[in-house]
């Protein structure tokens, strides 16, 4: 394991962790990105972003070339595929380490994102890859003429069963409640497209399955009858679970797991910071994150410059 000194050290390489990483450089931060995939973070994953300014319409995994060619132009060091395994934030010197490398770092922006989250049904976990799908970027080409379900009420659910549409014969949107919370023109797309079938005040129970997924069994919230939906695929686009396992015995969270930060992305440890979907912000979008990770590099910086032996002559001094 290789050791590496940084001033600040970004965890994450999605939108907020790479705009923190060109923030962080730009002020002159001798400045690291980990991530365990490849920079680009959950937009890689979708298909097309319509409310990033800017671009009227551009594709997710273009816009985060984009925002990696950026950041290349600095010459950032970047440590893909690495997987976070320990990390201390509680010293003075922050320790983060992967299988191969161990970072001593002054600052600590955490921009780790979030999953989706499960639906904790009968059916679900042992079906993942077998009908159950949490990413129809990934997967929808695999249901070209199938029946498909979509579960949730929320944009990233209207919009994916609007582009599982391209490939399945039909997508039934299954939703809890009676009225959507997804933007408005985005349901009336929905409703527009005569591929997709509605079903509100339903919730999913569970997933029949032999070898794969064969059909869904959902109550009615209203009456309490149980449906069997013949169908292939089950896509659950029910909310977010924050990726704060590890850190639940040094930051402080929110009830919900969400790290909790002041509106200049401190956490509660001196030196380090949270960015995008893993904090507690009221909007989880690429346009938000990136600019959390902005805030938060400034910040460091800041701090950066007030503890004794820090800031940017350290970066003059450190050789990594
Ligand atoms: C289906 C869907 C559609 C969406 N559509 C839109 C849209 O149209 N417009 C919009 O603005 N937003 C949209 N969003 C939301 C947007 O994707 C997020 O708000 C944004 O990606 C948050 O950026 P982030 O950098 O905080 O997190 P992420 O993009 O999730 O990046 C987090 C990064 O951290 C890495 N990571 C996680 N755990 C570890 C670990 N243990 N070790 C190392 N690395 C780790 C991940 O690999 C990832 O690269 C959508 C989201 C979804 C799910």
């Amino acid at each position: 394991m290789q050791e590496r000194y940084v001033d600040c050290l970004i965890l994450g390489a999605g939108p907020a962790g790479l705009s923190a990483a060109l923030y962080a450089k730009r002020s002159g931060l001798n400045c690291a990105l980990v991530d365990k995939s490849a920079p680009g973070g959950t937009p890689s994953n979708y298909t097309e972003i319509e409310n990033y300014l800017g671009f009227s319409k551009i594709q997710g995994c273009e816009l985060c070339d984009k925002f990696e060619q950026h950041i290349d132009e600095f010459k950032i060091q970047k440590y893909p595929f690495e997987e976070i395994q320990n990390i201390d934030l509680i010293s003075d010197t922050k320790t983060v380490e992967t299988l191969e490398n161990k970072f001593f770092a002054k600052s600590v922006i955490i921009a780790m994102g979030a999953q989706n989250k499960k639906l904790g049904i009968k059916g679900e976990e042992e079906n993942i890859g077998k009908g159950v799908s949490y990413c129809a970027v990934c997967d929808g080409a695999f249901y070209k003429d199938k029946i498909v379900a979509v579960i949730g009420g929320g944009n990233s659910a209207l919009e994916e069963a609007m582009y599982l549409t391209k490939f399945a014969k039909t997508v039934y949107l299954i939703h809890r409640r009676e009225s959507f919370r997804a933007d408005k023109i985005i349901q009336q797309r929905l409703k527009q497209n005569d591929k997709i079938k509605i079903i509100t005040n339903s919730v999913p129970v569970e997933i029949m399955a032999a070898t794969r997924v064969e059909g869904l069994k959902i109550q009615n919230t209203v009456n309490d009858e149980i449906q069997t939906i013949e169908l292939d695929g089950v896509f659950p686009y029910i909310g977010l679970k924050p990726n704060t396992e590890m850190f639940v015995h040094q930051l402080k969270l929110d009830k919900y797991g969400f790290i909790e930060t002041s509106c200049n992305m401190e956490t509660n440890i001196k030196g380090v910071y949270a960015a995008g979907d893993i904090r507690n912000t009221p909007l989880r979008q690429v346009i938000t994150a990136v600019s959390d990770g902005a805030v938060a590099a400034i910040e460091a910086s800041k701090y950066l410059e007030t503890i004794n032996d820090g800031g940017k002559k350290a970066y003059e001094s450190v050789s990594i």
